[in-house]
């Protein structure tokens, strides 16, 4: 009989950081139970695929990858395909019937047990494995192989969401949302310390709400507070932040807390009444005004990004200029815009007035003109300034290095570009800004080396 725990096993993890963590943990539960973990797929005897399935694109990139994995299976190494994720929680029965070269599929709080799946995985009959939401304990702690540089790594601090966001399919997928404890996370968070990590950014898909749904409920802030005294962390940075229920207290923290940086990500998503109401975002254009206000009032240097939906069913002219000048107004540090994309099972697919696709774009590519502008008047703002800079890559003949400030996030905001090869990954340098681009940033390694700061001085924009 073959011997499965020899096998190697790649893995292609597609959507989102929160999917990037369930990947990780399977990459840790495959090691432990004696898999080889590859990064090429060629030679993989079995290859994963943790999908994305949050909007119609995402749908799209997932069905290519499987199917370009059952290539793998067609001509090379690979005997088994296992498919997991949000698109095998949502479509288990279609994938298997439409792709049969599929060998299993696993629901998306099934991940933890992938190595138990592979291991009785046998014969010809294609297995979906516990597509049923079945809730992850509260206090786990998985072991992961982390896939991002070891300096700064994702923590997933709930599972799931509980707001009912009319274009939002994740509830439908993911279920109501699940906590973990405190003292959990504090746990992961010291062994990732002592795996180099130095930042940390903490994600769920309502950040804010974190807790609430626990036995003994907890709150964002008492996660804050418990994470800034784990030693060894500089840089603590809350993720996706719903605007409903941030409370002062939250802002306050953010505000007070060494670590916890000056930044919060809040995706407001529209500012008409009209469409929030429809979006069912629970909040209004005047709670937003003040909480914006309350924070930049209250949170010294504060970088604030947020992402917008366009093209949302029946959105007019007017609400869509409503917005624009919102955008203008308001001046946000960091900007994304989204088309808007119809998600079978959600209220919104059965509402009627659909933005034609030209609109859609035409009020994107507006949107983001006007935010160009913004961003590089705010990134002109601080040339001549010395800032801490956190080295994501070292760089070497002429390729710059790249880091990110206290004010941006990985992956999503700018980068410091730096043209020395003495600099090292995960290193805190201090970097004078000598020359601003729209969404970067150019800057010179200060000879003698500081320690990071609070936050740096974004003033004058
Ligand atoms: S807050 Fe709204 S958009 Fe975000 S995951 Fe929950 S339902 Fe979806």
């Amino acid at each position: 009989m073959e011997d499965r725990t020899k096998r190697k096993v790649g893995l292609v993890s597609l959507g989102c950081s929160k999917n990037l963590v369930d990947s990780e943990v399977m990459l840790g539960q495959l090691s432990l139970g004696g898999y080889e973990i590859i990064d090429g797929l060629a030679d993989a005897d079995v290859i994963v695929v943790n999908t994305c399935a949050f909007i119609g694109p995402a749908k799209e990139e997932s069905i290519e990858t499987i199917l370009d994995m059952v290539r793998f299976k067609a001509e090379g190494q690979c005997s088994s395909l296992i498919v997991t994720g949000c698109m095998a929680q949502r479509y288990s029965r279609e994938l298997i019937e439409e792709i049969p070269e599929i060998d299993a599929v696993l629901g998306v709080n099934q991940y933890p047990q992938i190595a138990g799946l592979l291991n009785d995985l046998q014969g010809d009959t294609p297995q979906v494995r516990d597509i049923r939401r079945i809730p992850l304990p509260t206090d786990f702690s998985y072991p992961r192989i982390i896939k991002t540089p070891a300096h700064s790594v994702y923590l997933k601090i709930a599972e799931g969401c509980d707001r009912r966001c009319t274009f939002c399919i994740i509830p439908a997928i993911r279920g109501k949302q699940a906590s973990r404890t405190i003292d959990s996370l504090v746990n992961e968070a010291r062994g990732l310390v002592a795996q180099g990590a130095l930042e940390l950014n903490l994600i769920s898909q309502d950040t804010t709400w974190y807790g609430k749904d626990l036995e003994t409920p907890a709150s964002l802030p008492q996660l804050l507070r418990a994470l800034n005294e784990v030693d060894g962390l500089r840089w603590i940075r809350p993720l996706y932040n719903h605007p409903v229920r941030f409370t002062d207290e939250i802002v306050e923290a953010i505000a007070e807390l060494e670590h916890v940086c000056n930044y919060i990500d809040m995706p407001l998503q529209h500012i008409s009444d009209r469409m929030l109401k429809s979006m069912n975002r629970e909040t209004t254009r005047k709670n937003i005004e003040s909480l914006l206000a309350k924070a930049r009032n209250t949170i010294p240097n504060l970088t604030f990004r947020t992402t917008f939906i366009v093209g949302f069913p029946g959105e007019t002219d007017d609400d869509f200029e409503q917005l624009y000048d919102f955008v203008g107004e308001s001046r946000f540090d960091r900007l994304g815009v989204f088309q808007y994309s119809p998600e079978e099972h959600t209220p919104a697919y059965r509402y009627g007035k659909p933005v034609p696709e030209e609109l859609k774009q035409e009020r994107h590519d507006r949107l983001m003109a006007l935010q160009r502008d913004i961003s590089l008047s705010r990134n002109q703002s601080i040339v001549g300034k010395v800032v801490d800079v956190l080295v994501d890559e070292a760089g070497n003949d002429g390729v710059p290095a790249i880091g990110r400030t206290e004010a941006d996030a990985p992956e999503v905001d700018n980068e410091v570009l730096l043209y020395s090869d003495s600099v090292q990954q995960g290193q805190f340098i201090s970097v004078l800004i000598s020359d601003a681009l729209e969404y970067d940033l150019v800057g010179d390694v200060m000879p003698h080396q500081s320690h990071a700061r609070k936050s740096i001085e974004l003033s004058g924009a």
